[in-house]
C-alpha cells in the first residue's frame, strides 16, 4: 500500500469546543501537504492528534497498516497493542513552532540524545549520522554550539534534523516558521523545500502561501475544526 496516514472521521473536543469536527484525510507517501486557515481553525491540534500529543474524542488513525488509535461506533477507546501503537508512532517525526531543543545539550548533543535510541542503531554509527543530518541542514559547524547561540532559522533546522534523526516516514511540522524573524524564514523553508524533493511524505501547518503553492501537493484548508477544501495548489491559488 502507498498510503502512510489515514485519519477518518476524528474529532477533538475541549469542553465543549470541537477543536477537530469529523476529520478525515489520507496521505500517500511522499505527498506533501500543507494545512491552512484562520487561527483557531484547528490546524495545530489536528497534527498533535495525530502523534498522540492530543488524544482524540472518535475516530481512527493509522500510520501505513499499524492503527495507533482508535474508537468503536460509540465513541469508546478501542485497547490496541502497544507495540503496534509504537511501531506507528515510531514513523513519525515532529517540527514545533518553537523548535523545543534541549537548551543544556550542544546542537550535536540534542540529535544524539534518545531519538537514535529509538533506531537501535550502533554505537559508533550515531555520532556520523547525526553529523550527516547537520550538513544536510547546513549547520555541520554547528556542531559544538548551543542552541541561545544560534539563530531562530538555526535552531529550527536544528530541529528539523533532530525530527530526521528518528528516520520518520512522515514528518509533521506545526507552523515551522511562525516564530522566526522574516529574513530567517526561507533558510528553513528551503530545507523543507528539500525534503519535498526527496520524497518525504509531509504535513506542514503554514501561513506561508508561498511555500504552499510551489512545494506542495496538496493544500487542505481548515475551518472551524473542519476541513473545507482539499486542493491542487495550482487551482487552489489560481482563484482569483
Ligand atoms: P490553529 O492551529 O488552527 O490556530 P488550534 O488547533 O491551536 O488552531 O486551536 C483550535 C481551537 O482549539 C481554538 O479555539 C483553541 O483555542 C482551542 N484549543 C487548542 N488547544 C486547547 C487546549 N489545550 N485547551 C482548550 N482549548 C484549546
Ligand atoms: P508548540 O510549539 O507546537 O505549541 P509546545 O511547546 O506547546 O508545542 O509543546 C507541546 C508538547 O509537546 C509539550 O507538552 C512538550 O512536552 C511536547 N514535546 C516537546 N518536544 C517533543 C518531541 N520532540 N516529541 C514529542 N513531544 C514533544
Amino acid at each position: 500500500t502507498d498510503l502512510y496516514l489515514n485519519i477518518r472521521s476524528v474529532s477533538k473536543y475541549f469542553g465543549e469546543l470541537a477543536a477537530v469536527r469529523d476529520v478525515s484525510l489520507q496521505v500517500k507517501k511522499g505527498e506533501v501537504i500543507s494545512i491552512i486557515g484562520p487561527s483557531g481553525s484547528g490546524k495545530s491540534t489536528l497534527l498533535r492528534c495525530i502523534n498522540q500529543l492530543e488524544i482524540i474524542d472518535s475516530g481512527e488513525i493509522a500510520i501505513e497498516d499499524d492503527v495507533i488509535i482508535a474508537s468503536d461506533a460509540d465513541g469508546q477507546r478501542i485497547r490496541l497493542p502497544e507495540r503496534q501503537v509504537r511501531r506507528g508512532l515510531k514513523k513519525l517525526g515532529m517540527v514545533f513552532q518553537h523548535f523545543n531543543l534541549f537548551p543544556h545539550k550542544s546542537v550535536l548533543g540534542n540529535l544524539i540524545e534518545a531519538p537514535m535510541m529509538v533506531n537501535k542503531m550502533r554505537r559508533n554509527e550515531i555520532e556520523p549520522y547525526a553529523r550527516e543530518l547537520l550538513s544536510k541542514v547546513g549547520l555541520a559547524d554547528k556542531a559544538d554550539a548551543y542552541p541561545n547561540r544560534l539563530s531562530g532559522g538555526q535552531k529550527q533546522r536544528v530541529a528539523i534534523a533532530r525530527a530526521l534523526a528518528m528516520r520518520p516516514d512522515v514528518l509533521l511540522c506545526d507552523e515551522p516558521t511562525s516564530a522566526l524573524d522574516p529574513e530567517l524564514v526561507g533558510e528553513v523553508l528551503s530545507v523543507l523545500r528539500q525534503l519535498a524533493n526527496e520524497d518525504m511524505t509531509m504535513l506542514v501547518v503554514t501561513h506561508e502561501m508561498g511555500f504552499a503553492r510551489d512545494v506542495c501537493d496538496r493544500v487542505v484548508f481548515m475551518d472551524q475544526g473542519q476541513i473545507i477544501e482539499d486542493a491542487d495548489p495550482e487551482k487552489l491559488f489560481s482563484n482569483p
